[in-house]
């Protein structure tokens, strides 16, 4: 049997909080517990949002929490040579389009559609991309390309499905509304997704793809906030014919109020529960581990 490969990825954009602590402590014990490997990665490439006193703060967290990781950590902003890689071969496929439209130019068309009919959102509740890049005349593009227009690059999700065919994961943990075993991937859901920003080579979902393959993961272990995130994930998987690992996506802790656990909310923050004087075992019992 291969040696299980878990995880942890979190975005030095924000301190880490309790429900960080669940999904490290959760991926670390499961890693224990099977006799497997637990290696922290570091999802980087957001440099507008991501600071390095939040990294440095992420690897103080963890090892309060008692966590030890293998080294050297992977951080995404030092591969992004291997996103483009990535990218290249979808484009090559022709499953990939340049989108040129600024995010005004996106809201104002979402305005329009919402007139007529309330235009369809992802599972995130932003809505679909509406634009017609996908159509553009090869010409238009390479002019607008040649110019130097800064582009986005998406992905032709209707080609890609047609490309891969139907896709299915295997869920140890539970969807938001109860789903579990075999789910069927509908990455529809999320439209002509971005594979890589103006700004970025890369986005979260083709980056996340390729790390979890070039580092050998096995089990994702993961919030559920990104269950639905998954079918992006399989879907790129076959068509970069990466292996899919095992998602098991837990509950999410929230607030006194029921909500989200935001970076920003104080009362829950790692640093400053530690600064109170909680110590790394209340802080499982806090989550319930
Ligand atoms: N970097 C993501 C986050 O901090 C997690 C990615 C994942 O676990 O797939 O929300």
């Amino acid at each position: 049997m291969t040696q299980p490969v878990f995880r942890f990825a979190p975005s030095p954009n924000g301190y880490l909080h309790l429900g960080h602590a669940y999904s490290a402590l959760s991926n670390f014990d499961m890693a224990r517990a099977s006799g497997g490997r637990f290696l922290l990665r570091i999802e980087d490439i957001d440099t507008a949002r991501c600071q390095p006193e939040y990294e440095a703060a992420i690897y103080q967290d963890l090892a309060w929490l008692g966590l030890t990781w293998e080294e050297p950590v992977r951080r995404q902003s030092e591969h992004l040579d291997g996103y483009r890689a990535a990218l290249a071969k979808l484009e090559a496929q022709r499953l990939t389009f340049p989108s040129f439209e600024s995010r005004s130019e996106i809201a104002r068309m979402i305005a329009d559609r919402d007139v007529r009919e309330r235009w369809p959102r992802d599972p995130d509740g932003t809505p679909l991309y509406p634009g017609a890049a996908r159509m553009m005349a090869e010409e238009e593009r390479t002019v607008r390309i040649v110019r130097g227009e800064p582009y986005a690059i998406r992905l032709d999700v209707e080609r890609a499905m047609e490309w891969a065919g139907p896709l299915r994961w295997t869920e140890t943990g539970e969807g938001p509304s109860g789903e579990r075993g075999e789910v069927a991937a509908d990455p529809a859901a999320w439209g002509d997704v971005v594979l890589a920003r103006k700004e970025t080579p890369t986005s979260y979902h083709l980056s996340v793809v390729i790390d979890d393959a070039r580092q050998g993961i096995t089990d994702v272990i993961r919030g559920q906030d990104l269950f639905w995130s998954t079918s992006v994930h399989r879907l790129l998987q076959a068509l970069l014919g990466l292996p899919a690992p095992n998602y098991r996506h837990h509950r999410l802790i929230l607030d006194t109020e029921g909500r989200k656990l935001a970076k920003s909310t104080q009362a829950t923050g790692l640093r400053e529960l530690r600064a109170q004087g909680v110590t790394a075992g209340d802080i499982r019992k806090l989550v319930g581990l």
